[in-house]
């Protein structure tokens, strides 16, 4: 059969995203005399953090930012690293703090993510902001960066209303599920939020006008659960290991192939959501950093 979905290419949507933080960014250092500052925390060795924090630090200095990458080590007290998280809400250099997750299981990263600055919260996680995005508010510029980044890529297949059309999230956490949930919501989609304790989860998916897809099993939408035409989002990322060849690949949520025989549109893995994430960051960044010189010139 052939190929008739919409390749929604994360990469190249990130980098115009990126392309324009850099220009606004330009701007911004020349007006103020100094750089949107963003400062990433790394807690530990997990690989697939350090590969993210890596990939941060580096979009960021492309952007024009002032970008500060601190590695502590994973036997970090809470209290030390309430203290790291302290000292730059206090850094007026910085206008973003990013805390990556997950933390060691000793650190309580409820307390830590509560402890940032909701102004400089570019994650969108502290409860302020994450409060502020659930009852309905989303003008506030800290948007959670994957649910924003996945919305952008709606937007280039839908448009900004999605009035009459099915959303479906498979997924509830509070970093994707729930606030991606919101924002369907709020851009006038009817959302239905599946999770493991849902029915009949299969049919569920195949109602939907758009399915994004957010669980973290490995390829677990087929062809049998997407609607023809549908807007399919694969969140997912998972590291397979072919224990006889040695090697490992990423894949998604969502079995590609058999999306892009029966979809409308889709999103790759990799080069899919990710890469978007990391543009919102940089947008985040950027915006926390302008809405701080308004704040700082009301008397
Ligand atoms: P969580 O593990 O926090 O949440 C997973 C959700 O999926 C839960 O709500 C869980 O249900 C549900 N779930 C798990 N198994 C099933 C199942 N068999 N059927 C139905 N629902 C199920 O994951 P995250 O939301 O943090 O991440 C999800 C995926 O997205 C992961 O692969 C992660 O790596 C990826 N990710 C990618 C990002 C990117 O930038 N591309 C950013 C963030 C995450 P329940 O609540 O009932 O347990």
């Amino acid at each position: 059969m052939p190929r008739q979905a919409v390749l929604i290419d994360g990469k190249a949507l990130a980098k115009s995203v990126t392309d324009a933080v850099a220009d606004v960014a330009a701007r911004f250092t020349a007006a103020q005399g100094r750089q949107p500052g963003l400062a990433v925390v790394l807690v530990g060795e997990d690989p697939a953090s350090q590969v993210y924090v890596r990939s941060k630090g580096k979009m960021a200095a492309r952007c024009g930012f002032h970008s500060v990458t601190i590695r502590q080590s994973a036997d970090l007290s809470q209290t030390d690293l309430l203290a790291v998280v302290d000292r730059l809400n206090n850094d007026s250099t910085i206008d973003g703090i990013l805390v990556q997750l997950p933390l060691p299981t000793h650190i309580d990263a409820d307390a830590v993510l509560s402890a940032i600055d909701p102004g400089k919260d570019v994650d969108g996680f502290h409860p302020i902001n994450a409060g502020r995005l659930a009852s309905g508010d989303v003008d506030n510029p800290l948007l959670p960066c994957t649910p924003a980044g996945i919305m952008h890529m709606i937007r280039t297949i839908h448009g900004k209303d999605l009035s009459g059309l099915n959303a479906v999230v498979l997924g509830r956490s509070t970093i994707v599920g729930r606030p991606i949930s919101h924002l369907l919501l709020a851009a006038n989609a009817t959302v239905t939020v599946a999770h493991s304790r849902t029915k009949n989860i299969e049919a569920l998916a195949h109602t939907a006008d758009i399915l994004v897809a957010a669980v973290g099993r490995p390829q677990m939408v087929g062809r049998s659960w997407i609607k023809p035409g549908a807007t399919v989002i694969d969140v997912g990322i998972n590291r397979i290991e072919d224990q006889n060849l040695g090697t490992s690949q990423l894949v998604g949520d969502v079995n590609f192939d058999e999306a892009m025989d029966v979809a409308g549109a889709v999103t790759p893995v990799p080069k899919g959501v990710g890469p978007m994430t990391i543009a919102m960051l940089m947008a985040n960044t950027l915006k926390a950093a302008e809405a701080r010189v308004k704040r700082e010139a009301v008397p």
